[in-house]
């Protein structure tokens, strides 16, 4: 160890285990714009700072070491402190450790009979790999700093709890014998790391560990940008196989040679690419007589909370809080229903209420990817029992637009995806998503998350803003399906038959 080597810490020394060039700028680059968490990763971690303070809860009695996160030095005097405390403390959370130059916090340090046991808490619904190489760091640390560490387990989420029973909120694992397994080579890790850290930036070819167990935030670093129209922008396509057609030569969906053998999907898009024209199957016509007026077009928002706090929800549930329903009305044309929740409290009776009466009726109710709308409307069954039959009702007439076009049509500016932030602008041109403050999914469901429960803190200017903006966005989903099927309707050459 030189005197200009780095302390690494325990998230140091794991992402030096993924890959020690991203360790290396980690270390030398701290300030790199890519290391700037985006909101989703703020939840993300906002979210596990909360399921870190619920579970001491559950291992009661325990001393907190209380400092700011990055006063390391602090903390291990604190814990330092706390473990010579006579009577001695039961548990330390957050308790901090140096050894050999490599910090590591512990969220609860269990005293037992014989030495401690480490409790890492993770915010997931199971037990992953990279849990474990966590866990081992800290074992690692700790027993090098002295401790008798006898113990480790991992307390996750219980994907079986539902609120507002959380007496079961978390599963605790016992991960000893995996976590000795890794130890045995964590001790070379670390000496290969401060290694490495001492000299230039080390080349490591890009693969698999570039998004395994976590994206690496440099991958636009590493990664080349590939051209237009690249294999690997065949929908869908493994990875193994981009890598069979690249090295056979085939860059592009141009250099596929005519007779190589493609799913059906596949064939279309080159066929489609390589015509520089959308391609639509004469079975379209056939398949669009599934869509019967009048017609519902509906799309649902959700929220996914660590824990729960609605009757019946589980860990990172998805919870439907907003709607925006499109309906062909006799004599009206096309209404447009919405709802969104406006505070806290639990949305779904009347969001449930007010999804049946929007959808009352509609023959058929067209959703985008199904599946998810499908849920969404189980989900508020459960929850609102008085309209059960209504929205199963409901979800017995919905008719998906995604597989529809998956099998039967292929515009080159698809890109190898059908999301409807894809297909829209490629199907009805002039309208997309860009014009919209907030523009896709997972930005709308951070969103609708600050606008429910920190709300009222909002000025009311902002607050209006908000929710005029998530309003927008839903609305947009549903106005997409009704402008998409009417172009459908076109392609086979008559019109859709709206009211
Ligand atoms: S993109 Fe891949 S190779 Fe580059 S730093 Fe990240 S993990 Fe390492």
């Amino acid at each position: 160890m030189t005197p200009e080597s780095p302390r690494l810490s325990k998230s140091r020394i794991l992402s030096g285990l993924q890959c020690h060039k991203q360790l290396w700028w980690r270390v030398h680059e701290p300030d790199a714009p890519e290391l700037v968490p985006d909101a989703a990763l703020r939840n993300l971690l906002d979210q596990g700072s909360e399921v870190g303070r619920k579970a001491r809860e559950y291992v009661p009695g325990g001393v907190l070491v209380d400092l700011p996160f990055h006063q390391f030095d602090n903390k291990v005097a604190a814990t330092r402190d706390i473990l010579q405390r006579d009577p001695p403390a039961p548990a330390i959370y957050e308790a901090t450790f140096l050894a050999d130059d490599s910090y590591a916090a512990v969220d609860i340090l269990e005293r037992g009979p014989r030495g401690y046991g480490v409790v890492e808490v993770k915010a997931t619904n199971s037990l992953k790999p990279d849990h474990i190489q966590d866990v081992a760091v800290q074992v690692h640390v700790l027993r090098r700093a002295g401790l008798s560490v006898e113990r480790a387990d991992l307390m996750h989420l219980n994907p079986d709890c539902r609120y507002p029973d959380l007496s079961n909120l978390f599963v605790r694992e016992d991960v000893a014998a995996p976590v000795e397994g890794v130890l045995l080579g964590i001790p070379d890790e670390i000496a290969a790391q401060r290694r490495m850290l001492e000299g230039p930036l080390p080349q490591v070819p890009i693969g698999d560990h570039c998004t395994r167990p976590h994206d690496c935030p440099f991958l636009k670093r590493c990664w080349p940008k590939l051209p237009d129209y690249h294999v690997s922008s065949l929908y869908r396509i493994e990875r193994k196989r981009v890598l069979e057609y690249e090295a056979n030569g085939y860059a592009t969906l141009y250099d596929l040679p005519s007779d190589l053998e493609l799913s059906h999907i596949h064939a279309r898009q080159v066929r489609a690419v390589t015509a520089g024209r959308m391609v639509v199957e004469p079975a379209l016509a056939r398949a669009l007589s599934e869509f019967v007026s009048p017609l519902a077009f509906l799309d649902f928002e959700t929220v996914s909370l660590a824990i729960p706090r609605w009757d019946g929800c589980r860990p990172w549930q998805n919870v439907p809080v907003q709607f925006s329903c499109h309906v062909e009305e006799r004599g009206r044309g096309l209404v447009h229903h919405e709802w969104l929740a406006a505070g806290p409290a639990d949305p779904r009776p009347a969001l449930a209420d007010a999804v049946v009466a929007a959808c009352a009726g509609a023959r058929k109710v067209v959703a985008y990817h199904a599946s998810f709308e499908r849920e969404c409307i189980r989900r508020l069954a459960e929850a609102a029992p008085r309209c059960a039959s209504e929205l199963q009702r409901i979800e017995q007439k919905l008719v998906d637009l995604l597989p529809l076009l998956r099998k039967h049509i292929y515009h080159p500016d698809f890109g190898g995806s059908f999301s409807i932030k894809r297909t829209l602008p490629a199907l009805v041109p002039g309208l997309s998503y860009r014009d919209l403050k907030i523009g896709e999914g997972e930005t709308a469901t951070l969103e609708l998350m600050r606008l429910m429960f920190t709300g009222d803190t909002m000025p009311p200017e902002e607050r209006a803003e908000l929710r005029v903006a998530l309003l927008r966005y839903c609305e947009r989903d549903s106005w997409a399906m009704v402008k998409m099927l009417e172009r459908l309707g076109g392609l086979v050459g008559g019109q859709l038959e709206l009211f």
